[in-house]
């Protein structure tokens, strides 16, 4: 067989990616040879060759020779010994947070506070003087005293240039003592000293007087407002950053969550100038401007298939690192401190009445036992006894420590669970110590959701994690860190089969966005997205899954990332 894909893919990446106007292959439609197609289609799971036309919509999904018979002008794309699965789809991401910090200082993984400020210094060098330092990714957990650090710890090396470090969990932040100075300063501020707190936050005080660390969006406003506004450019950047990123790991797609007015439009820039390599299901941030548009104009949908907003997504609690998630009994290693809901329920139960009137679909980030159960409560209230039977599609996000005998309400309610299989290897090591042995029946329990029939949707949280899907996949099957620790993997009755794994990154997110007659899996009538990797996932040995080599990556029947 002929082997065309390299001169292909030079040619359809130099394209734009809406997929219009393909006349470059003549005929229209290209034919796709490899050694084996995962189609996730349970009436064909497997398969040797698929076609798709100029649009990039599949026309059938077969045999070599069936297909090549039927289709014998079609260009003819050989894969050779390589395996191609559905394009991945990211059900929890944030793009232009994930473009920032491409843009800002990484300190995931450091050691130490002193490895932190080295990383800091490393990474200074490069701004303007007196231009904010922002980082992201600390995790006290790390460190050998596991401690909150404070403003003092970076004063010596940042005594003029304001710092602002947002925790790996994207709740708690932490400035040197110029960037306190700077927020107390801004316009309107209170004084951060004293015994008040931010409702829904808490400022980390030691005699009264700020420390440096900020928990919950709602103090860490209180130092962010001091940060001059991104500007359109920078915006600009971070979007176009994040996705040429997201596309060269698999991603052919991202439910976007906490998405502005004002993000949109700079995606709906991006999908009008065929600049969007991937599709966004975005929700709008539901305490936003734009969960209003979306009730008075109804769910948006951009022409060309990439872009779309029909939902909204709240917050019930905070999370599990910072003892901000919601949980019924105490923190176990915090005497007295239950978390924190971020609104109070009947609050949040007329947000959504308000969805659901204006037909939005809703999604709430959910992390605590208590949290969990206040939205399936309020889901219950709202929905009515008919919510199984409505296909709301309506969501929660992460998940991650629920009552055992609130799984099956996830199932009785028709509630989507979306979960992240790297929040479980990251939190490992501490999880146990923030709410005992007996709450962890119920701690990122994959397993028992499907063996209870709920829907699972996975994603990561970039750039809470990583972005790339390999690294979800790996951790779903494994429950190890990537050194394969611990032995045997954490908690390892709550592991998914790879099979089980790939379908929550592609079918499971697309019905939780209501797109599987469009993507999630290979099969006539839906969109050619893909990806085309060296090595079965289904086959490796799982340990190897994060290791996994992906080639080419398609959308639309179009490469928009190729490894050459
Ligand atoms: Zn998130």
């Amino acid at each position: 067989m002929r082997r065309l894909l390299p001169l292909l893919l030079a040619g359809l990446l130099m394209q734009g990616c809406s997929g219009q106007e393909d006349a470059s292959a003549g005929h229209g439609e290209t034919l796709l040879v490899a050694h084996r197609i995962h189609t996730s289609d349970p009436s064909r799971p497997q398969a040797s060759a698929m076609v798709w036309d100029a649009q990039g919509r599949i026309l059938a999904v077969g045999s070599a020779e069936d297909l090549w018979t039927a289709w014998p002008d079609a260009e003819l794309m050989d894969l050779g010994d390589a395996v191609v699965v559905p394009g991945l789809i990211d059900s929890h991401g944030h793009l232009l947070n994930y473009g920032f910090s491409l843009m800002s200082a990484d300190l995931a993984g450091a050691r130490s506070k002193e490895e932190v400020v080295q990383r800091l210094q490393a990474f200074a060098a490069d701004l303007p003087e007196g231009a904010w330092l922002q980082g992201r990714g600390w995790d006290q957990n790390l460190w050998p005293e596991r401690e909150f650090p404070s403003a003092a710890d970076l004063d010596a090396a940042f005594p003029d240039r304001p710092v602002w470090l947002v925790r790996v969990d994207g709740h708690a932040g932490w400035g040197n003592s110029e960037a306190l100075r700077l927020a107390q300063e801004a316009d309107g501020a209170p004084s951060l000293s004293g015994d008040w707190q931010p409702e829904g936050g808490r400022i980390e005080r030691a005699d009264g007087e700020p420390t440096g660390v900020f928990v919950g969006g709602a103090a860490r406003a209180l130092v962010e407002r001091a940060i001059p506004e991104r500007d359109d450019a920078l915006r600009e950047e971070a979007l176009s950053r994040a996705l040429t990123a997201a596309v060269s790991v698999g991603l052919t797609g991202v439910h976007d969550m906490g998405v502005s007015r004002a993000d949109l439009a700079l995606m709906r820039k991006f999908a009008d100038e065929g600049r969007l390599p991937l599709r966004i299901a975005a929700y709008a941030a539901g305490d936003g401007d734009a969960f209003a548009d979306l009730c008075e104009s109804g769910p948006y949908t951009h022409e060309g298939g990439r872009l779309w907003m029909h939902g909204i997504k709240l917050f019930a609690d905070g999370a599990l690192g910072s003892r901000g998630a919601a949980l019924k009994e105490e923190y176990s290693d915090d005497p007295g401190n239950h978390g924190l809901l971020a609104r109070e329920p009947e609050a949040y139960e007329a947000i959504l009445r308000r969805a659901r009137d204006c037909g939005v679909q809703v999604t709430t980030h959910a992390i605590g036992d208590r949290g969990n159960r206040m939205v399936l409560d309020a889901y219950a209230n709202v929905l009515g006894d008919g919510a199984s039977g409505s296909d709301h599609r309506w969501r929660i996000e992460h998940a991650q420590i629920v009552s055992p005998e609130d799984i099956p309400r996830f199932f009785a309610l028709d509630v989507i669970a979306s979960m992240q299989p790297t929040h479980a290897t990251s939190d490992m090591g501490w999880a146990g110590d923030r709410v005992g042995e007996e709450r962890l029946a119920g701690a990122y329990a994959w397993r028992s959701m499907q063996d209870a029939g709920v829907r699972l949707a996975l994603g990561s949280d970039f750039p809470v994690e990583s972005a790339d899907p390999r690294l979800g996949l790996y951790a779903a099957v494994t429950r190890q860190d990537r050194d394969g620790q611990p032995p045997g993997g954490w908690l390892p009755e709550q592991r998914l089969t790879a099979a089980e794994a790939l379908e929550g990154f592609t079918a499971g997110s697309a019905y939780a966005t209501r797109s599987e007659d469009q993507v999630g899996r290979l099969a006539p009538g839906l969109r050619a997205d893909f990806v085309v990797l060296a090595e079965d996932p289904l086959q490796v040995p799982a340990a190897q899954l994060d290791e996994l080599t992906v080639l080419s990556t398609w959308v639309d029947g179009r490469a928009v990332y190729s490894a050459d």
